[in-house]
């Protein structure tokens, strides 16, 4: 079986970045890219804050063009789901259906997935009036009334921040009292753009394809009593899972789920492990910074890779 230098598993922002650097360093990267390839970008549409795209950019194709990048330099990507992974022996294997693919060194980009509420009409709004960043497409709601789902620290991290557009923000909470921090909470609350909805939880996004959002039915959660509000936009803020199921047992992981990498260096635990993107930041968790980590990944790997003299 074939050794190979480096594998990436994950194809989002961080994953293809790796995967540009490794190829350009001669490498000749496998990347995994999973069932939902290029990550949390292909579910919105316009991205806006990517440096170099003055007019924005679609986020399925920006991901396109990050991938035929990589391609162009030697990488080669594969649509599939790693099943599990090794790293008790060395070189490292990976699992991937039937096969087995054996690595010096791996970098893992898997990233984080928002949190959903898996009611009726998300997944079709998803981009078109609901979306789970604020930072990417609050700028899209300028004087709209607009709700914010959850009632922890990104919720109202997010409100704050969609104030700066938005004529008014709600936030839909659950319960009456808050997850978040008191500091965060006395934050929303004094905030005169936010109001609060408590006791109360969507249970329909309304709207259609075609023209979007236009409003959420929500259950008051003590009355049982139903009731529609009209909403120009709708932002998710219930947490995130970094994608790490399959390395639980085998790397450090923090309390959070998210890999532990060490000081400013994309270094796992384990020898010749990197990680990058979002399943290492519960913080910034922006497209260019998971691109950056992913740099500094392959550029950790790459030293790694001619300090121990590997094939
Ligand atoms: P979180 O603390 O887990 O809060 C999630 C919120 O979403 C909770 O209020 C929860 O309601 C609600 N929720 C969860 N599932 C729901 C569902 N199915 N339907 C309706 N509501 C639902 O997540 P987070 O706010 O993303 O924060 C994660 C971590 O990052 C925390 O440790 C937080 O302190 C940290 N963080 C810090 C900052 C900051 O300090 N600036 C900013 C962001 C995040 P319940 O309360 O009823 O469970």
């Amino acid at each position: 079986m074939k050794n190979n230098k480096i594998i990436i598993i994950g194809s989002g922002p961080a994953g293809l970045t790796a995967a540009i650097y490794a190829a350009r360093a001669n490498l000749s990267p496998i990347v995994f890219e999973g069932f939902q390839a290029g990550g949390q970008l292909t579910m919105t549409t316009d991205v806006e804050n990517f440096p170099g795209f003055p007019d924005g950019v679609q986020g399925p194709e920006l991901m396109d063009m990050l991938r035929n990048q990589a391609k162009r330099f030697g990488a080669t990507c594969i649509m599939k789901n790693v099943d599990s992974v090794n790293f008790s022996s060395y070189p490292y294997s990976i699992q991937v259906g039937e096969d087995v693919y054996k690595a010096h060194s791996i970098i893992i980009a898997t990233g984080a997935s928002a949190k959903l509420l898996g009611i009726k009409g998300e997944e079709i709004l998803m981009g078109r009036g609901l979306s789970t960043c604020a930072t990417c497409d609050g700028f899209f709601y300028k004087d709209k009334n607009i709700h914010v789902i959850g009632g922890g620290d990104s919720a109202m991290e997010e409100s704050i921040f969609l104030t700066k557009f938005a004529k008014k923000v709600t936030i839909i909470h659950r319960r009456d009292k808050l997850r978040a921090s008191k500091i965060m909470e006395d934050r929303a609350r004094s905030n005169p753009k936010i109001e609060f909805l408590l006791n109360n939880s969507p249970i329909e996004f309304l709207g259609s394809a075609d023209k979007g959002l236009s409003g959420i039915k929500i259950k008051n959660i003590i009355t049982s009593e139903t009731n529609q509000v009209e909403s120009d936009g709708a932002f998710i803020a219930i947490g995130h899972n970094p994608n790490t199921q399959i390395f639980k047992n085998s790397i450090e992981i923090d309390t959070n789920g998210y890999i532990n990498t060490l000081g400013k260096s994309s270094m796992t635990n384990l020898k010749g492990v990197f990680a990058c993107g979002d399943v290492q930041d519960s913080i910034y968790r922006q497209a260019i910074t998971a691109a950056g980590s992913g740099c500094m990944a392959a550029i950790d790997a790459e030293r790694f890779l001619e300090e121990n003299q590997k094939e």
